[in-house]
């Protein structure tokens, strides 16, 4: 395994890293009141910047823009941008709309990538991914019902989706929709683009969370990003060619944006980690309790050497998992089983290490002056989207598992066969070893 970088690539990481620190998250105590149009005048200068040194959207590939960069390389650069949850935006690959251009590079034709391929690429336009669905798990997607019926040159859609993130400063949404019922579970469902404004297609509200807390009601869309809203289809007609792919495609779709960016995810979660770890660094030598700092105390130093470990642990595991996608696919299954073993560790080591930097700052650390409990009610979210910790933890079993053939009989390391089996093999040296030193 190898995740040395050339110095070039370490000297790009400087420039990120200053350029995040100093210039993106001045402005997160800047954007609370600000609407769509406003932040992206913010943000305007700060893309272009990023547009000049030729790292916007740099996970595409060289065909679509990219510079080819693998895994690994792009995994460091996440760590970097995970510092905040602004960067990705001002780097051109802000979830959905990198996983939503995944989807449509996989299967649109050439007409559909120059329509909505293109714009989301330049960063003219934005997308959202509408699977969720208030009545069904949105963990069993085969369980989905929102249905799509064909009526001569349209697709006609009905139905309930929610946790639908950014669909209300979308310019298309990417909808996961019944096509045949009656199809196996894996085909019954379609891949369809629904344009903003697309009459029967109801933006209800943007959902309170514990990101965003608020008790939300019809008509209140908040219209920026960051926003998770409910949505109807009622009657909702789109052309024929607004489907991605052919009917039944959407399972195979839907797998096609999950890879690289749940490992860009998870090392963004490490950038969370790491400025979480710096702070807590910080009080640990600054504050004094009992006539020492508070980072001589034994408790504060199992919470400091706990979060280290932690850290550089998760770390190896998504690298590893970069790696594995770098050099065996991203589709091989030892990239699957590593992809989702990061997945659900990343949010929970994340949330401890908020956790222990809260408190180490105390009651500092629980208020509002700290960003660090707006990085814990934001992180929670992690453990479910995207496919709740569960759902990876059986992924990274069934992976384990699979291919393993049952053994008759005893366990192989049964004590007594493996007694026998060691006494069969060494029982006469050993008897010879105890005769000649006895002999002495
Ligand atoms: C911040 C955020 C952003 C999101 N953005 C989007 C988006 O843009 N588009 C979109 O379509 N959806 C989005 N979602 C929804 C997300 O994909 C779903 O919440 C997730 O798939 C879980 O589905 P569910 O909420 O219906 O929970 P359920 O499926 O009802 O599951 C609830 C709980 O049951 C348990 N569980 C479920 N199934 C199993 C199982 N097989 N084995 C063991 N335990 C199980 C788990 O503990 C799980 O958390 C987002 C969610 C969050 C929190």
């Amino acid at each position: 395994m190898d995740f040395s970088i050339a110095a070039s690539v370490q000297e790009e990481l400087d420039w990120m890293r200053r350029f995040v620190n100093e210039e993106v998250i001045p402005l997160e105590l800047l954007l609370e009141d600000l609407n769509q149009q406003q932040m992206d005048a913010m943000f305007a200068p700060l893309k272009q910047q990023v547009r000049e040194r030729g790292l916007w959207a740099a996970h595409l590939p060289p065909e679509d823009g990219g510079q080819g960069r693998g895994q690994v390389h792009l995994a460091l650069m996440h760590e970097v941008l995970g510092r905040t949850d602004l960067a990705p935006e001002v780097f051109g690959c802000q979830a959905p709309d990198s996983g939503n251009a995944e989807l449509i590079a996989a299967g649109a034709n050439a007409a559909q990538r120059e329509r909505w391929l293109a714009p989301l690429l330049r960063g003219e336009q934005r997308s959202a991914f509408s699977l969720t669905e208030f009545e069904n798990s949105g963990s069993d997607p085969t369980g989905i019902e929102t249905r799509c019926v064909r009526d001569g040159d349209h697709w006609v859609l009905n139905g309930h989706k929610w946790f639908t993130s950014n669909a209300s400063v979308a310019d298309f949404l990417v909808a996961m929709v019944v096509t045949d019922p009656e199809a196996p579970p894996h085909r019954r469902a379609s891949m369809v683009i629904v344009p903003r404004g697309t009459p029967g297609l109801r933006l209800i509200r943007d959902i309170g969370t514990m990101a965003h807390p608020a008790y939300t009601e019809a008509g209140d869309l908040a219209s920026r990003i960051g926003g998770h809203t409910e949505l109807r289809f009622e009657d909702c007609r789109v052309p024929l060619d607004h489907m991605i792919g052919e009917p039944g495609d959407g399972f195979i779709l839907a797998q096609k944006r999950l890879g690289g960016g749940r490992i860009h995810h998870a090392m963004r979660m490490i950038g969370q980690c790491n400025r979480a770890f710096e702070m807590m660094q910080e009080r640990a030598v600054s504050r004094v309790s009992k006539g020492k700092p508070l980072g001589r105390h034994q408790m504060v130093q199992a919470m400091i050497a706990d979060s280290y470990v932690e850290i550089e642990m998760a770390r190896l595991l998504v690298l590893k998992a970069a790696w594995t996608m770098d050099s065996s696919g991203p589709h091989s299954p030892q990239a699957q089983k590593d992809i989702a073993a990061a997945k659900f560790a990343l949010p929970n080591i994340m949330l401890g290490v908020i956790d222990r930097a809260i408190q180490v700052h105390g009651s500092l650390g629980y208020s509002c002056d700290m960003p660090l409990e707006k990085m814990y009610r934001a992180g929670r979210g992690l453990r479910v989207a995207d496919g709740a910790d569960e759902v990876h933890r059986q992924t990274v079993a069934r992976l384990v598992l699979k291919g393993l053939t049952p053994r008759e009989g005893k366990p192989r390391e049964y004590i007594p066969e493996q007694r026998a089996r060691a006494m069969a093999r060494y029982g006469e040296q050993l008897a010879r070893v105890r005769r000649e030193l006895a002999d002495g």
